[in-house]
């Protein structure tokens, strides 16, 4: 156990860094929860709130961050990380990936705590080099509409690199490709979680160009592995950890409508600007150095993931019954 061991969690109440939370408590670790909640949720560690070795932080990591006694790790996953939550912020995330990883690196560097960031497959671009390997530098339009992210993870890496030289940091950067699982919110905008809504809500599905665009998805528990694996590991480059199992996103539209047993409809929408045509990791390199590759198979980890969103589609029912009920009987 690393009972005397401390981390700190930057975007905790998201999607990963909620899991990573609950992955460093079940070791033994101390865990300290950051977030401000601009796209996260507070119920994703509701759980944890009680448990002696986690607190946590309401905190904007792009301010200056204080943190009292020791550090041994730092994890950095704040940042909007959805096409839609990104368009909605650009300048905050331009900030959290700028200012936020500076502020990170300047306490990782006074605590001599080690420090991964998590990096995205959005470093490659729409990719000229198929399937994508750490080597690749990647095709993207900095001022285009995507560039607000993909441009703040680049310098992200620069700069936690230029630690990593200048003051000889112990880092690590996880180049995460798509993933997904429960605790995604249902109207991210993701394709996952804009799928299985608009199946729960009978709507058709909005696959955007021709359909013809790849992604290779990755469940969750397989990417909190790989993280955990990485940060132990003496490896200071970038390492992509993700699922190379590829699918085009018409077919997945398919497999989702299988899956719910729906003969609900497809329409097609524009496709958005500088979207990825074609994504897939190479993870020759993490299964080397981290002996890790992905064991949930996509049927397996998308019929987990639509339990979850049934049943939170039912609660939100549930709970706007009772308020409509309510709001009667108070006539
Ligand atoms: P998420 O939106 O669920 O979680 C991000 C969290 O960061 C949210 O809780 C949000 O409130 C918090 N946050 C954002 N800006 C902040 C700030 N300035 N200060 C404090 N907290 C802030 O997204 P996610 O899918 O969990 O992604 C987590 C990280 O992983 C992101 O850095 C993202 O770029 C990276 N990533 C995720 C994926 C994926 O498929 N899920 C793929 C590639 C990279
Ligand atoms: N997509 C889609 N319909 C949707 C949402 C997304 O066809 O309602 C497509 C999107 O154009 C992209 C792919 O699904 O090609 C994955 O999109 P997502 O937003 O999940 O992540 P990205 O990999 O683009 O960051």
């Amino acid at each position: 156990m690393n009972n005397n061991k401390t981390i700190l969690i930057t975007g905790a109440a998201g999607f990963l860094g909620s899991h990573l939370c609950d992955r460093f408590i079940s070791e033994g670790f101390s865990v300290i929860g950051m977030d401000n909640f601009i796209t996260g949720d507070e119920k994703n560690i509701t759980h944890l709130k009680t448990h002696p070795n986690f607190s946590f932080v309401k905190h904007d990591v792009t301010e200056y961050i204080k943190i009292d006694g020791d550090l041994d790790y730092i994890l950095h996953f704040a940042s909007p990380a959805s096409p839609i939550d990104y368009l909605k912020i650009p300048i905050q995330t331009l900030k959290v990936g700028s200012l936020g990883t500076h502020n990170l690196l300047g306490l990782a560097k006074a605590k001599k705590a080690r420090m991964l960031i998590a990096s995205t497959s959005e470093v490659y671009g729409d990719p000229l080099v198929h399937p994508q390997t750490e080597s690749y530098f990647g095709n993207v339009n900095a001022i285009g509409p995507r560039g607000v992210y993909d441009e703040a993870k680049r310098f992200q890496e620069s700069l936690t690199m230029a630690y990593h030289r200048f003051h000889g940091l112990e880092v690590r950067i996880a180049r995460i490709f798509n993933t997904y699982g429960p605790r995604m919110r249902l109207n991210d905008g993701r394709v996952i979680p804009a799928f299985m809504g608009q199946v729960l809500r009978g709507e058709d599905l909005t696959v955007f160009g021709d359909g013809l665009q790849t992604r290779s998805f990755c469940y969750v528990d397989d990417q909190i592995e790989g993280i955990y694996k990485l940060l132990f590991s003496d490896y200071s480059l970038p390492v992509n950890i993700g699922n190379p199992d590829e699918t085009t996103i018409i077919d997945f539209a398919k497999d989702i409508l299988k899956l719910a047993n729906s003969n609900q409809k497809i329409t097609y929408k524009p496709l958005p600007q500088n979207d990825p045509l074609q994504r897939q990791p190479d993870i020759s390199l993490a299964k080397k150095v981290l002996d890790w590759e992905p064991r949930v198979n996509r049927d397996e980890g998308m019929s987990m993931t639509f339990k979850y969103f049934q049943q939170l589609e039912e609660q939100e029912l549930y709970k706007k019954a009772h308020k409509d009920f309510s709001s009667f009987n108070k006539r």
